[in-house]
């Protein structure tokens, strides 16, 4: 008899969130939840404003400590471990740049408190500024960005790391309509071409339908439906889904 090995079609896990449950006081805001994101994925968290994304997002990320469950990043259980260990870049709606240092001292601030050589990190500065069309500004300051290339260069800072798991927090969201559209292309293409796994949080059903692998659908901290744009636009699993993404049903 064949023994058949029981790993070889598990789907490889980029990030595995199993129970978690977080609470802050009496408000409990997610409640043992489960989901899985392959490797290379691009999953986006969609759900209107105060429905748990951010707190979701903020526990992978290490940013907050689950009140019960584990994360798993690349199958490794990381619930305990530093955000800086986790191998994740995170990028937010509001920059968080330093004011004072240029777009380069913001890209390499990081990479030289982790101590690494001048020369890589030079090298890796020019390849996220290619990749990202930010030459000509790496010598300015981030007041005299407009809030496209701002974010550009926010992105850029987790580009550099060279991390396996990018997480976006409404990242457009402070933005004008046109260059919200022109980032969007310029995040998926970014994304296409690094093929990392990347978990986008936004209220936008045009980001999620756009831009996503999978639509993960939350409402107050429980995921309704978690599919393909396709399925989740043509096949709702509740009048929620239905009439959240604007399809018929
Ligand atoms: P979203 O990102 O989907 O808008 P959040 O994850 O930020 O939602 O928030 C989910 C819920 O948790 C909201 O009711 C919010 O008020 C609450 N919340 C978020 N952060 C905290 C905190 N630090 N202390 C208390 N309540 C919080
Ligand atoms: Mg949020």
């Amino acid at each position: 008899m064949n023994v058949v090995p029981i790993n070889t079609t598990r789907a490889s896990h980029s990030v595995s969130v199993r129970d978690l449950t977080l609470s802050f006081g009496s408000l409990t805001v997610l409640g043992n939840l489960n989901l899985d994101i392959h490797d290379g994925e691009f999953l986006v968290l969609l759900g209107s404003s105060g429905c748990g994304k951010s707190t979701l997002l903020n526990c992978i990320a290490g940013l907050l400590e689950p009140t019960e469950g584990q994360i798993f990043i690349k199958d490794k259980n990381v619930t305990w471990e530093e955000p800086k260990d986790r191998g994740i870049g995170m990028v937010f709606q509001s920059y968080a740049l330093y004011p004072q240092m240029t777009v380069e001292g913001n890209l390499s601030f990081g990479l030289k408190v982790a101590g690494m050589a001048k020369e890589e990190i030079a090298k890796r500065i020019a390849r996220a500024a290619e990749i990202l069309q930010i030459e000509p500004l790496l010598q300015r300051k981030p007041a005299a960005l407009s809030g496209g290339q701002r974010q550009r260069v926010a992105i850029g800072r987790a580009l550099v790391r060279d991390v396996d798991v990018f997480l976006f927090d409404e990242p457009l969201s402070n933005l004008d309509a046109k260059l919200r559209s022109e980032l969007r292309v310029e995040i998926k293409r970014l994304h296409q071409q690094l093929k990392n796994t990347m978990i986008y949080v936004t209220h936008d059903q045009i980001e999620a339908l756009t831009l996503a692998d999978r639509i993960a659908i939350m409402k107050s901290g429980v995921i309704q439906q978690l599919a393909d744009p396709i399925t989740i636009y043509n096949r709702p699993n509740n009048l929620f889904v239905a009439g959240f993404i604007g399809s018929p049903s």
